[in-house]
Parts: structure tokens; C-alpha cells; sequence
């Protein structure tokens, strides 16, 4: 049926619990899929167009797929993920009939949300593309969207860090017309998805989430899990030098080790800063 094997059953390892920062951000999406997604016939009653397309606008590593399974989860709705270039390189002269078979999956799955990750692959701009299949891929996409008109209970979510190149046609009533930002994280951000990311870590006294939360000034979600994950090493390396050493009874990381992992870790901004330059 060109939809091949992705999974429809909502992810169980994923929760609303487990995202930190973001608190207005997913009560806001919330509150735009509840309705559309799990009681449709409310909104046909009112005579309102339920929302179809909602795009999740922020850098890499800021939570928007871990926000959209634990949606799915939240909600207990089913759930189909796709990453942009993956269908493009690896379906290539098929992705058209490929997106077109992931829609008829979430239509028979409803209700179903499903998740595009990097859609600026799948819809430039089509004034500023070359290539014809890539104008026929956003053609595609436009119309299946436009599809959903008669179809209930399936809620597009989109990811981009570069809402820019999206082809403007997307962003019309009925397709794209809802957006959520999500930002860097701001101190108290960092500091609640601290606490998140060291729920199971054996942390010492001299540990303060808040001055390392103080210090990480432009880390993301994904960057202070890539710290939480080297202050474990650091802590590791630190009570067992060598595989033959006696393992202790207690292991803990204490504050050394996270600020040793933050001078390894560099904020994903400040990454993309230097690949522009
Ligand atoms: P990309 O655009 O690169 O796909 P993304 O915005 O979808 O990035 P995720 O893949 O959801 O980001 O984040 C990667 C990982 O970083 C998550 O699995 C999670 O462990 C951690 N993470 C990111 N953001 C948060 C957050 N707000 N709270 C808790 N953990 C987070």
C-alpha cells in the first residue's frame, strides 16, 4: 500500500513528564489537537474548521519530537513519525506515493497524529527549487493536506528550524496555519530539564542544578542530556579507574564532574554559528 512499516501504536516511553521548559508551549498544543483529534464531531457542530497542520518552529535539540510522542502518549492516540530526508533519499521517485500511503495509514488510524520531522526537506520553496520532483513532492504534500478536509480524528505536526524556506502555499487556512515556537531555553528552562535529566542519577551534595543551570547559557534540551550523560562517565572514570578496580558500593556524580562535562559539551547554537561561518 506504499505506506510501508512505520508504527501506528502510540510510543509508551515518552511523557508530557519528561519535557522541562516547555510548560506554555504544551499546554498550548494541547489544547489545539485535544478537540480535533479526539472529538471532532464538537467542532462540525460549531461549524468550525478543525485545525489539520500545526508546525513546530525551533532549533535542533529543543524537544519537538519528544513533544510530539509524548502528545500521542498524553492523548492516547496513535502515532506516525517520518523524517523529511529520509523519505526523499531513500524512497527517491517514490516518495510521492510513499507520503501518500502515510497519510492513508493515519486516515485508517485515527485517530492518529503524525509526525514530520525536518518538513523543510519535503516543502521548500518552490520559486526557489530546481528540481521538478522536488516542486511535485510540495505539490503532493499540499494536496493531501487539502485532503483532510473530509478525513477526522489525524492532526499533522511538522518540525523546522528554518520556517524561511518553507514553500509560503503550506502556511494557508487548512494546511500549516497554526505554529508553535519553541525556544533556547531560558535559565528556569535549563534548570527544569536539569531536574528532569537527573531524576535516576545518584547526585551528590555538592551538586547545584541551579549554578549549572546558571552557567549553560545557550544549551538546548539535547545539549544538557549530552552534559548530564559525561558527568556520568567523568563520575565513572573517577570511582572505577579501570576495569579491574573494585566497583564501590555507592557511586554518585558530584559537581566536578558536571562542570568538567560542561567545558566538553558546546551549546548546539554556538555549533551552527561556526558551520555558517
Ligand atoms: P531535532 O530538530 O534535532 O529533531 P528536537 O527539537 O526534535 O530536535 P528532540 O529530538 O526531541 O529535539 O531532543 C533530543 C533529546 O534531548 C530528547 O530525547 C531529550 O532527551 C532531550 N531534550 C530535548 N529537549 C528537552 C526538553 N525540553 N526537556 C527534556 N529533555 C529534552
Amino acid at each position: 500500500d506504499g505506506g510501508g512499516s512505520e508504527e501506528v501504536t502510540p510510543p509508551d516511553d515518552a511523557s508530557l513528564k519528561d519535557i522541562g521548559g516547555l510548560g506554555e508551549v504544551l499546554k498550548e498544543l494541547k489544547e489545539l489537537i485535544a478537540i480535533p483529534l479526539k472529538r471532532p464531531d464538537l467542532l462540525a457542530k460549531l461549524g468550525l474548521e478543525p485545525t489539520r497542520g500545526v508546525l513546530l518552529v525551533g532549533p535542533p535539540g529543543t524537544g519537538k519530537t519528544l513533544t510530539a510522542r509524548a502528545l500521542a502518549e498524553e492523548l492516547g492516540v496513535n502515532y506516525i513519525a517520518l523524517v523529511g530526508p529520509e523519505v526523499i533519499s531513500k524512497y527517491y521517485g517514490e516518495a510521492e506515493q510513499r507520503l501518500r500511503g502515510i497519510f492513508d495509514k493515519a486516515a485508517k488510524n485515527a485517530p492518529c497524529i503524525v509526525f514530520i520531522d525536518e518538513i523543510d526537506s519535503l516543502a521548500p520553496d518552490r520559486s526557489k527549487v530546481e528540481g521538478e520532483v522536488e516542486k511535485r513532492l510540495v505539490a503532493q504534500l499540499l494536496s493531501l493536506m487539502d485532503g483532510f478536509a473530509q478525513t477526522k480524528g489525524v492532526i499533522v505536526l511538522a518540525a523546522t528550524n528554518r520556517p524561511d524556506h518553507l514553500d509560503p502555499a503550506l502556511r494557508r487556512p487548512g494546511r500549516f496555519d497554526r505554529e508553535v515556537q519553541f525556544r533556547v531555553p531560558d535559565r528556569n528552562g535549563r534548570k527544569e530539564i536539569l531536574q528532569i535529566l537527573t531524576r535516576s542519577m545518584p547526585l551528590d551534595d555538592s551538586v547545584s542544578l541551579d549554578a549549572i543551570a546558571d552557567s549553560a547559557v545557550g544549551f538546548v534540551g539535547s545539549d544538557l542530556k549530552a552534559v548530564c550523560q559525561k558527568a556520568a562517565y567523568s563520575a565513572l572514570r573517577r570511582q572505577v579507574p579501570s576495569l579491574e578496580s573494585i566497583i564501590p558500593d555507592t557511586m554518585t556524580v558530584n559537581q566536578s564532574d558536571f562542570l568538567q562535562a560542561l567545558k566538553e559539551v558546546k551549546p548546539a547554537v554556538l555549533r551552527s554559528v561556526e558551520v555558517e561561518s
